[in-house]
Formats: structure tokens, C-alpha cells, sequence
């Protein structure tokens, strides 16, 4: 039993209290992005009424002001993801943003012609087409760890054979699958692979601790986690990191310059070229704190919960198929033989329930499974057992309009 009061942190979340089509707004689109509570909206909005300066450069009061916020943030994520200190923590745009950076860093200065990357059949595009541009530009070849029918990871250890990367999804957005990502890594390190794991769908939504996982690279998005838009970070093992190249150059990276050539600072400012998303990060340190108020754990068994009940009402459904594993993240993906994803999220729109339905960027996975896509129902704490029996309702009403 936990002593959150749910009703009170739902009532935090402000854009949820509208009306959508005449409706309640029901938002189970939670894979795709979550929604903000006050508490990172006031942090927002502090920040640009008392604190909004360039970080780094200035000596002036909101100058330090706003790096100390800045670097706090830093120091937030890397207590949350357990990292060893703040250095390991490089701010991003987002998981598309830090993958594509290790990619064009580590990657390039790592790999040559005939080297494998590991990735798995049910990843992201973003944890994919940056490392096809890589084998592209490298030589080197992609291998795929097989999905089971069940949604599970058919790996075996062998699969590593000669893997110089190995880069996968710790929570799938499109099958719920919860990847084994201790046991993964710790095959990888076995045979001397460097190890990434895309976040995206793990960071809000469970405890997380890199050292635990003994992962090399893990990367996630700040507006998953209550956090703004355009803000995320990527946590690099500080040996790996100090070894990379940079990645963009500019201002704020470098110590000196001449016409000629520049010396850069240390890692994480290697990797941060330019005058950075300032305001965004502050705002993800109030989500962390937000987040770690409720507790990630606490976080994990609510949506369990949540999770479990819609698998049970979507599968009463006829016609309706869930995907994935039973032991699953906050999201169930389905099919429904009577409407087309993009109908069915139509349908859903017109009685306020957000629900997602395409092919959730993992073409490759949906044409594995011979699907034009699925339709994605996903949650997060805000949301309540009597949404999950809503959304029920509704789609019982669109079996009924279609099937
Ligand atoms: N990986 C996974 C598993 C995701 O679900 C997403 C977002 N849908 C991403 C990567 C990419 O995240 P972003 O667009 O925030 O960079």
C-alpha cells in the first residue's frame, strides 16, 4: 500500500481539467509525451521572470544565477539516473538527440569496416537510423536481436559474437516489452561491447540507476517525464566520454582558440556546443524533483495497475488482439481486426480520448508483425482506474460503429 494521494498529484497536472469534443479530455498518450504539472510550469516561468541569462560567460548576478540553476539541473539528473558525478550528464534536445551523439562521436571514432552493431527488432527509429548512417559511413554491420512472438527478446549470448556496440530499447514504446537491461549489458561487457540503452520509455516510469544496469550510454527525453519539450539528457560512463571526439563545435565547448585550431573542455561541456536550452533544464530538474516526490517505484506500480486492467477490458473486446508480454510497461499496444488504427484513433478523438495509432516509429516492427500499425493506449500516474474503464466504454462504442 502507498500513501500517495492520487486524486491531489492528478489535480497538479492543470491541462488535464478541459473538455475535449463536448468530453472530458481523456489523455492516454502518454508514450508519446506527458502532460506538466504546475510545479514545472511555475519553475519555467520563475526562471524567466527572475533568473534569465546566458550560463557560463556573464559575471553578472542572473548570469551566476542562471548557471547555477543550469548546473543543478545537471547534478538533479545525474543523482536520478545514479550516475557517479554531474560530468557524466550531457544535455540534449532529447534520446534522438543523445543517441545520434554517441553515434557520431563514439561511433565514428570506434568502429571501422566490418564491426557489428547489435541492435534489437523492436527499436525506435531514433535508435536505428542513426546507426545505419554510421554502418553507411563506417562499413561496419548491423544485427538485430530476433523479437519472439510473444514480444519477449529472443537473446542468446552468441549473438555477440564480434559486437562492438550494442544499443537497445529498455522499454519498448510499441510492445510494452520490458528489456532485461542488467543481464543484457552484462552479457555485452563479457565480450568487451560497449553498451547503450534508449530510455525513453524506462526514465519517468521506474526506478532507473545506470551503475545498476552497467550500461555505457543511456539516453532519455525530458518530456516524457513531465518535463518541457527539447530538453533530455544522455549519461556516458566518464572513461568513454573523456576518450570522444566532440560533436559540434562552437561556443561554450572550447578552452582556446586560434584561426588555426581550438583545445576543448571537458566532458560534458565537450558535448555542448552553443548557448543551451537553459529554461528546458531547469524545468526537468522540477520534474525530477516532482517525480521523485511520488517515488519511481510508487510510479511503476500505479501504472502497473492501470496497464493491467486495460489488457483485461481490451481483450474482452472481440476482435481485439494485444500485443507484447504480460509483464509490461505502462502502455497497451493492440490491434483491432474491425478498424484501422487511424479510424479507431478518429473514433476515440471525437469522445476526448487520446489514444495513439500508426506505426509508432518501428516501421520494421510492424512490417515484422504484418500490421499497417496498432492503436497505443499508454499511461502515466495522472491517470485513473475509471479512465482506463472509460476508454473501455469507448472502444466497446467503436466496435460496435465498425465491427
Ligand atoms: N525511443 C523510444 C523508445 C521512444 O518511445 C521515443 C519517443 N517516442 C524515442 C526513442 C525518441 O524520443 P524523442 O523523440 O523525444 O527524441
Amino acid at each position: 500500500m502507498t500513501s500517495i494521494d492520487w486524486a491531489k498529484v492528478r489535480a497538479d497536472f492543470p491541462i488535464l481539467a478541459q473538455q475535449v469534443n463536448g468530453k472530458p479530455l481523456l489523455y492516454l498518450d502518454n508514450a508519446a509525451s506527458s502532460q506538466k504539472p504546475r510545479a514545472v510550469i511555475s519553475a519555467l516561468v520563475n526562471y524567466y521572470e527572475r533568473d534569465n541569462a546566458n550560463v557560463h560567460r556573464g559575471l553578472h548576478e542572473l548570469s551566476s544565477r542562471a548557471t547555477d540553476a543550469f548546473e543543478g539541473a545537471r547534478a538533479k539528473v545525474a543523482r536520478y539516473l545514479g550516475a557517479e558525478s554531474a560530468e557524466e550528464i550531457i544535455f540534449t534536445r532529447g534520446t534522438t538527440e543523445g543517441i545520434n551523439l554517441v553515434a557520431a562521436t563514439w561511433g565514428a571514432a570506434n568502429l571501422k569496416a566490418g564491426d557489428v552493431i547489435l541492435l534489437t527488432e523492436m527499436e525506435h527509429h531514433s535508435n536505428l537510423v542513426p546507426w545505419q548512417i554510421l554502418a553507411e559511413k563506417t562499413g561496419a554491420k548491423l544485427c538485430f536481436v530476433p523479437v519472439a512472438d510473444d514480444g519477449a527478446l529472443a537473446f542468446e549470448p552468441a549473438l555477440l559474437d564480434g559486437v562492438k556496440l550494442f544499443a537497445f530499447v529498455h522499454v519498448s514504446n510499441s510492445l510494452g516489452t520490458i528489456n532485461p537491461a542488467a543481464d543484457l549489458c552484462r552479457a555485452a561487457r563479457a565480450v568487451g561491447a560497449v553498451t547503450l540503452v534508449d530510455g525513453a520509455q524506462s526514465a519517468g516510469h521506474m526506478p532507473v540507476n545506470v551503475r545498476e544496469i552497467g550500461c555505457d550510454f543511456y539516453a532519455f527525453s525530458g518530456h516524457k517525464i513531465c518535463a518541457p519539450t527539447g530538453i533530455g539528457a544522455l549519461y556516458g560512463r566518464r572513461e568513454l566520454l573523456e576518450k570522444m571526439p566532440p560533436w559540434h563545435g562552437g561556443g561554450e565547448m572550447i578552452v582556446s582558440v586560434t584561426y588555426e585550431r581550438a583545445t576543448y573542455k571537458q566532458p560534458p561541456h565537450k558535448f555542448e556546443a552553443g548557448t543551451p536550452n537553459i529554461a528546458g533544464a531547469v524545468g526537468l530538474g522540477a520534474a525530477i524533483d516532482y517525480i521523485e516526490g511520488i517515488g519511481r517505484q510508487n510510479i511503476f506500480d500505479h501504472d502497473a495497475g492501470l496497464t493491467a486492467r486495460a489488457v483485461q477490458h481490451l481483450a474482452e473486446i472481440p476482435g481485439v488482439r494485444v500485443l507484447g508480454p504480460a509483464k509490461r510497461g505502462a502502455l497497451a499496444a493492440f490491434h483491432a481486426e474491425w478498424a484501422h488504427p487511424h479510424d479507431l484513433t478518429t473514433f476515440a478523438n471525437e469522445h476526448g480520448l487520446a489514444l495513439r495509432g500508426g506505426h509508432h516509429c518501428t516501421q520494421p516492427l510492424m512490417r515484422k508483425l504484418k500490421m499497417p500499425g496498432t492503436t497505443r493506449a499508454s499511461f502515466y500516474f495522472y491517470n485513473t482506474a475509471d479512465e482506463v474503464d472509460r476508454m473501455a466504454e469507448i472502444l466497446r462504442a467503436a466496435h460496435r460503429f465498425f465491427a
